[in-house]
């Protein structure tokens, strides 16, 4: 028997004591889906889904401040991808956009310098919704348009980091045993962003790649570690203990670390990034967007949390689907909800 076959079996035999793991990261909730993990793993063990979808966590009062930039005369909402379907307390942008509110999808980044400097007569504002992969990201375009003396274009920022919602999660009863922690994330923060959390909460963390085989080797790894702490990773390929410098310096130029508001955790201290003072010029009114006024019935707080699974919602694949989402996690490619569905997960 091959170590993957092993690993295999032992997965599917295992008959010890439950375990709960949470990947805190929406493309791992994506991977573990397109995988069929779930389907592979003995009923003792169990993958919860955490806060790890950038957009699931973004809360109502930063879409309706997009929405109502997106409504005002001369100014241009660009954003990426999914964040367009979410909908703020009454309205999404593609909602805003269909009545003649300026949104514009971007794919490339620095697309958002370049409309910026085509068309000066008019304020773009690009929505910086992420995590600590993303957040060089923005620093890059703020670089960019400083150094093309741009000032039609600002940032609407909610970035977060990993570290103190992992944190929140230990302290707030998750009964979690163990952490596949995010690839992405990991890159640019290093395997090392994990060892205080893992010795303060006795929990482990093992660092994941995006292949089925590396998310099994990792949860085989965390059902041993379980009870003890350690981090571990089996990401090498992409992932070093101290991470990328080069962009960890690039953040710390622009941003600084600031409170931040989760959907479903409300503020948690030291959560997020905003841009430092001397960079306010390039603000579009970041600040204060703490309000979470989550769609009726949805319980995406509950799903962010991992205190439910999808399926427990009672929209779930009823009224809720991809195609008619009630709340972010069914309409973000990374939500936990849309995840479960389209993969016809059921635990
Ligand atoms: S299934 Fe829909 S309504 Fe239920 S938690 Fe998920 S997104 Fe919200």
């Amino acid at each position: 028997m091959s170590d993957f076959e092993k690993i295999i079996s032992f997965l599917r035999e295992y008959d010890g004591p439950d375990v709960r793991l949470m990947e805190v990261c929406g493309t791992h909730t994506g991977a573990i889906a397109r995988n069929g993990i779930p389907s592979m793993l003995s009923p003792h063990i169990h993958l919860i889904s955490g806060p790890g979808c950038p957009v699931c966590v973004t809360v109502t009062a930063v879409i309706d401040r997009l929405v109502e930039l997106a409504e005002k005369e001369n100014t241009v909402v660009l954003t990426f991808g999914d964040l367009i379907r979410v909908k703020g307390t009454t309205k999404s942008l593609a909602d805003a956009k269909a009545d003649g509110g300026h949104v514009e999808m971007v794919y490339s980044p620095l697309d958002t310098v370049r409309m910026a400097q085509q068309d000066p007569s008019r304020e773009y504002v690009f929505a910086a919704i992420g995590f600590e992969t993303t957040t060089p990201v923005y620093a890059m375009v703020l670089q960019e348009a400083i150094e093309k003396n741009i000032h039609n274009l600002k940032l609407l920022t909610s970035l977060k980091t990993m570290p103190n919602v992992i944190r929140w999660v230990c302290e707030n009863g998750g009964n979690i045993d163990g952490f596949i922690a995010p690839g992405h994330v990991s890159v640019i923060t290093g395997s090392r962003a994990y060892e205080e959390l893992s010795q303060e909460f006795q929990i482990p963390f093992v660092v994941a790649g995006f292949e089925g085989p590396q998310l099994l080797a990792t949860i085989y790894a965390l059902t041993g570690m379980r009870g003890h702490a350690g981090v571990r990773n089996l990401y090498r390929e992409a992932v070093t203990p101290e991470g990328n410098p080069a962009a960890q310096e690039m953040v710390n130029r622009y941003f600084e670390p600031s409170d931040a508001s989760w959907r479903g955790m409300g503020t948690i201290a030291g959560s997020g990034m905003t841009l430092r003072k001397e960079y306010a010029q390039y603000d579009a009114g970041s600040y204060g967007l703490d309000e979470d006024h989550m769609p009726a019935g949805c319980s995406c707080a509950s799903v962010l949390t991992g205190k439910i699974s999808p399926v427990q919602c009672p929209l779930f694949g009823r009224s809720c689907t991809p195609d008619n989402a009630h709340g972010a996690c069914m309409v973000s490619t990374e939500g936990s909800c849309y995840n479960y569905f389209i993969s016809g997960r059921k635990d």
